[in-house]
């Protein structure tokens, strides 16, 4: 099945102006958008799709939302940019609303998520020489195996995928990778007297919505704690409302020593990152040792206060519970011979497609796509689902059935 042909005319001018001028980088479907709102995207050629990737969970709010949006244009217009040589009236209600909503005495800005994670390694590394008194440059941070932390030279230097790694080295040295949801060896890695953090993503998302056993995260924030050593969560993903609570920790009851946001921080409509953590680790980092010309710049920060007041205002965090729990509930009864799992917390959803063909979940994804419906396959086999928090039950029901018949295409 190459449903790439079926494009019009129109659509096939967009693909190639991309394919000449821009870097091969990444390896899109064959979908050229124009328009959004709530769950909803278009096309060039008006076809409307249920978005269930949802931008990498940027797009939690929903497409253009209203209030983001206005937000963001009367900002806009205001002031956008005054750069960290200059205080803004906006950066100082925007960390005072963003501490107090997740309990931390600092945030340290950034716009990325990436940028956001190379701060907290290097917060954590400070920390690790200033407070906990590691010898100069032998500070180790763990990691799992698995983990998706973005594309930075230091970031990709402990991924274990080798399309993220191979032919960009040398790396950077001060990483141990340990599998993820072993306690075990993540006991035997804190013995190190040197280890200063452990950052760990709640759920795996890129990895495919791989979920740890229930208790690991209490449990590694403890063996955390005990060891001398920050429990970093990198929430990017799997935060703001994502898994059905604020935070994926919150399932645990778990305060990570450092909180990594970004994504749905600004609802998708401006690259907005956050560090949050307190005292004893932010003020380790003084003026002029870290810092982006963006980072909390008055835009980011009138919007980043709209897109988190949003979440809590029209009940997205219990919605992404409910409406996860009918999907999950939806997919399991299809009973497809080619779904070999269904997994996820909250509106973060996988399926793994089990099929003689290599490329069968590629091929499901392009059949969805015919019926309306994005979806993009991550590491060969798993299809993430993960919509707006916003959609409905009509909608998840009406999505449901979507995939049944697509599955059995496949057939
Ligand atoms: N961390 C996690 C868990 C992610 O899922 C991602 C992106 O998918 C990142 C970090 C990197 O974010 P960005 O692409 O904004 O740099």
């Amino acid at each position: 099945m190459q449903l790439t042909g079926l494009m019009s005319d129109s659509a096939q001018h967009f693909l190639a102006l991309e394919e000449k001028y821009g870097a091969h980088n990444y390896h899109p479907l064959p979908v050229v958008l124009t328009r959004g709102e709530g769950v909803f995207v278009w096309d060039v050629d008006d076809k409307r799709y249920y978005d269930f990737l949802s931008g990498y969970s940027a797009v939690n709010q929903g497409h253009c939302h209203p209030r983001i949006v206005q937000s963001l244009i009367e900002q806009a217009g205001r002031l956008t940019l005054t750069s960290r040589a200059f205080h803004s009236d906006l950066l100082g209600e925007y960390a005072a609303y963003i501490t107090n909503l997740f309990g931390y005495d600092k945030v340290l800005p950034m716009n990325t998520g990436v940028e956001a994670v190379e701060t907290a390694i290097k917060l954590c590394r400070r920390w690790g020489y200033d407070v906990k008194g590691i010898l100069e440059n032998r500070a180790k941070i763990i990691v799992c195996e698995g983990t998706f932390n973005g594309r930075t030279i230091g970031v990709i230097s402990f991924s274990s995928d080798p399309s993220a790694r191979s032919g960009f080295g040398p790396f950077t040295p001060g990483f141990v990778v340990i599998p993820f949801n072993d306690t075990a060896a993540l006991t035997e890695a804190l013995r190190d007297p040197e280890v200063a953090g452990f950052l760990v993503e709640p759920i795996q998302g890129e990895a495919g919505v791989v979920l740890p056993d229930n208790g690991y995260l209490a449990r590694a924030q403890r063996l955390c704690d005990e060891a001398g050593v920050l429990f970093i969560a990198d929430e990017i993903q799997t935060g703001l409302g994502r898994t059905g609570r604020m935070l994926a920790c919150d399932h645990e009851g778990v305060r990570p020593d450092i909180l990594i946001l970004g994504k749905a921080l600004s609802g998708g409509v401006l690259p907005v990152s956050a560090v949050l953590a307190d005292d004893e680790i932010m003020l380790t980092i003084r003026a002029g040792e870290h810092g982006s010309t963006y980072g909390g710049n008055p835009l980011a920060c009138k919007v980043a206060m709209t897109a988190l007041q949003v979440l809590q205002d029209e009940g997205m965090i219990v919605n992404a519970e409910r409406m996860g729990a009918l999907l999950r509930e939806g997919l399991e009864d299809i009973r497809s011979p080619f779904v070999s799992l269904v997994r996820g917390r909250g509106l973060l959803n996988a399926i793994v497609i089990d099929h003689p063909e290599p490329d069968a979940a590629w091929e499901l994804c392009l059949q969805l796509k015919e019926l309306g419906m994005l979806a993009k396959p991550t590491h060969g086999d798993k299809i993430r689902l993960a919509p707006p928090l916003i959609i409905n039950e009509a909608q998840v029901a009406e999505c449901v059935e979507t995939i049944a018949v697509a599955l059995r295409a496949l057939a």
